[in-house]
């Protein structure tokens, strides 16, 4: 195993549909067997925007649960929560002292939330990318899997750990910079929503979004739910983006040949000479799907009806992730001069 260090922080804010599976999950999964890697529940980040904690207790378990189900190995990860780790804290202190208004009010994402929760523009809200470099900065990894929409967290993150080592450093690298992690090229998987709008989410357009959690009954009434068409109107034409979206999930749960004949039949069909049929392809697609889904969701039941298990999981984790913290902020307390005995 490669010992560097990849870490990834989960929001508990909703269950796991396939579009986390096969953007995310899947490449911890990967991960876990070749790097030292840190996963964390991000539920103090949760509370910027989900003040209301109600749902906090369940959604935290559930999201070990299903993580597990997936395969993440709480034996190869150091898994753990946020807020088990009050080190980070510290470092966040620190770290917004060298965190600017400006630049933290030009984050897009920061932008995009004022946006959405005009009510509650919070100082958290405000310094989210302060507190991810904290949460990235305390075990000094080197590299973080991110999407798009993360990028210009990271930028941040780089430049925290910069300027605390150009004032703190005395010349030498407290908090390495972290880089962004992508496998091959990154071939990055989009799940769109069943109704073609936008992309499988969380907390959006639910009935039009495969949960991990959802029944049998439930993943074959929203896939035969699918928006289709009348069918191609030339032999090889283009696909549009729904019906594609319904080929790569055939791709990821289907065997190649179920895969070739649906390619097949969809070709082969043209305006008047309709050969595919789109009733079929779903419902082959529902019963693959159904045998992908099943064992994840009764695994993560089976683990979140172990209420001991999970607490266990999640005090081992602390163990684990705090050692390596305390480290970090030993360095960095005696960096900074707040060592005085
Ligand atoms: P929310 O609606 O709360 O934003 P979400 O479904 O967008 O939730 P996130 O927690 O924002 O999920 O994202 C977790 C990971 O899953 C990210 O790496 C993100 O890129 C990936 N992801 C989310 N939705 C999809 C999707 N539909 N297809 C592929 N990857 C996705
Ligand atoms: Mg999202």
């Amino acid at each position: 195993m490669n010992t560097e260090r990849v870490l990834t922080g989960i929001r508990p804010t909703g269950l796991l549909h396939i579009g986390n599976y096969f953007g995310a999950t899947r490449n911890f999964l990967r991960m876990q067997a070749d790097f030292d890697c840190y996963v964390f529940v991000a539920d103090w980040h949760s509370l910027t925007t989900h003040p209301d904690t109600a749902e906090l207790q369940n959604g935290v378990r559930r999201v070990l649960a299903e993580n597990i189900a997936c395969g993440l190995d709480p034996e190869k990860v150091t898994l753990y929560i946020q807020s088990d780790i009050p080190e980070i804290a510290e470092l966040y202190l620190y770290l917004n002292m060298m965190a600017y208004k400006g630049e933290l009010e030009k984050t897009t994402t920061f932008k995009e939330k004022v946006r959405q929760h005009p009510d509650n523009v919070n100082a958290g809200l405000l310094t989210y990318p302060v507190l991810q470099a904290a949460d990235i900065l305390i075990h000094r990894a080197g590299k973080v899997p991110v999407g798009k929409d993360q990028e210009q967290h990271l930028e941040m993150a780089r430049n925290f750990a910069q300027r605390f080592n150009f004032r703190y450093g005395n010349g030498e690298t407290i908090l390495p910079e972290p880089a962004a992690f992508n496998y091959d090229g990154g071939e990055l998987v989009k799940i769109l929503s069943l109704n073609g709008e936008g992309k499988m989410s969380k907390s959006e357009n639910e009935m039009n979004t495969l949960y991990l959690a959802d029944t049998d009954e439930m993943i074959r009434k929203k896939l035969m739910k699918a928006k289709t068409d009348q069918g191609p109107e030339t032999g090889h034409a283009p696909k549009p983006d729904y019906i594609q979206n319904l080929f790569t999930l055939l791709k990821l749960v289907s065997t190649p040949d179920v895969l070739n004949h649906f390619e097949d039949q969809f070709n082969q069909s043209s305006a008047g000479n309709c050969v595919i049929r789109y009733g079929d392809l779903k419902k082959q697609l529902a019963q693959d799907m159904i045998s992908f889904i099943t064992p994840i969701r009764q695994k993560a039941e089976e683990i979140l009806a172990n209420r001991d298990y999970l607490s266990g999981i999640m005090r081992h984790g602390k163990e684990k992730a705090r050692a390596s913290a305390d480290e970090t902020l030993q360095l960095v307390r005696k960096a900074i001069g707040v060592t005085y005995y």
